[in-house]
């Protein structure tokens, strides 16, 4: 149910074309204003499909996007609803100067009088930790962390009460890594943000999160608060991950071994998705899909799978 947006979001849109495939199904959450949602799972779980089909560049064949709460499908304003992606080179157009690319926005959803859009722009460089000089150069005379800063105040150009970060920091250094994450926290808290967050690393999500949906081939098969998920994971999947991170791996629980590659969204095996790597996978496991439910001891955390409760 959202606007497309145009500009250059659009133009991404038209890049993203291929055959048809139900790359998500079934999933359901809802993210409280001024939050964290985190989506993690390996690559190819669906997770940028969601946060596309979030942001309106793909389009839903069923299910809807309710945006602003209170049951009404009410459509984001243009610009609400913006989105940081991973790779902040490709992002960037690079023939075009910082200060043209964040004032794309500005221009096009018309946020400031023409003569006001420069000190828009200053004001956004600072805002990301940049200095208005750098509004004459371009994105190769940038360093990673550099380039992803004027993503994000291209993003913030637009205005967003909402912001869907599709692994911001995974093509960075560590160390630049907890920069950012360190500024979008600030911009969150400064401006009132709300947050879906995609990453695979685990150790990201914990840092930032305030609920997580674990995936994995399309559908969401743990949801829960994080403290929740990372304490007490339920799903053996969410155990995997878990168990797969050494310093995230919880002393005495039970662990799963990291076993198989991901099954393909193409012919996503019967029954639970799962079962081709689950340890615990049951005769009911290859034929049933198993629904997604409350925790029977705790209301907040919703897991799919046959063996919880
Ligand atoms: Fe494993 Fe069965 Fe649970 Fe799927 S439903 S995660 S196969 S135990
Ligand atoms: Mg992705």
């Amino acid at each position: 149910h959202f606007q497309r947006p145009r500009s250059w979001l659009d133009r991404l849109a038209n890049r993203a074309t291929g055959p048809a495939l139900r790359a998500v199904d079934e999933v359901s959450f809802a993210i409280p204003a001024g939050k964290t949602f985190a989506l993690v799972g390996e690559s190819g779980c669906g997770k940028s499909t969601l946060a596309r089909t979030l942001v309106g560049l793909y389009r839903p064949t069923a299910g809807t996007v309710r945006y602003g709460g209170s049951g009404l499908h009410r459509q984001p304003v243009r610009g609400q609803v913006q989105m940081i992606f991973q790779d902040p080179f490709s992002s960037l157009d690079p023939r075009w100067r910082a200060a043209e690319i964040i004032a794309e926005p500005i221009r096009a959803l018309r946020l400031r009088p023409a003569d006001a859009v420069a000190a828009r722009v200053d004001e956004l460089l600072t805002l990301v930790g940049l200095s208005p000089e750098d509004a004459r150069k371009y994105p190769h005379q940038f360093s990673g962390g550099q380039r992803q800063r004027i993503s994000i105040a291209r993003a913030l150009a637009g205005e967003p009460r909402f912001l869907v970060c599709d692994e911001p920091t995974s093509a960075l250094d560590v160390s630049v890594q907890a920069q950012i994450l360190n500024l979008l926290r600030d911009l969150q808290v400064r401006l009132g943000l709300t947050y879906l967050f995609i990453s695979h690393n685990l150790a990201v999500v914990r840092h930032v999160a305030d609920e997580v949906g674990v995936m994995y081939l399309g559908r969401i098969v743990e949801r829960a608060e994080t403290r929740a998920l990372f304490e007490h994971p339920r799903h053996p999947y969410t155990r995997m991950l878990l168990a797969s991170v050494p310093d995230l791996g919880r002393r005495g629980a039970p662990r799963e071994r990291a076993a198989g590659e991901v099954a393909s969204l193409r012919n996503a095996p019967t029954g639970c998705a799962f079962h081709p790597r689950c340890r615990q996978a049951t005769e009911r496991c290859r034929s049933e899909r198993p629904e997604a439910r409350p925790a029977a001891d705790a209301p907040d955390t919703v897991v799919a799978c046959h063996l919880v409760d």
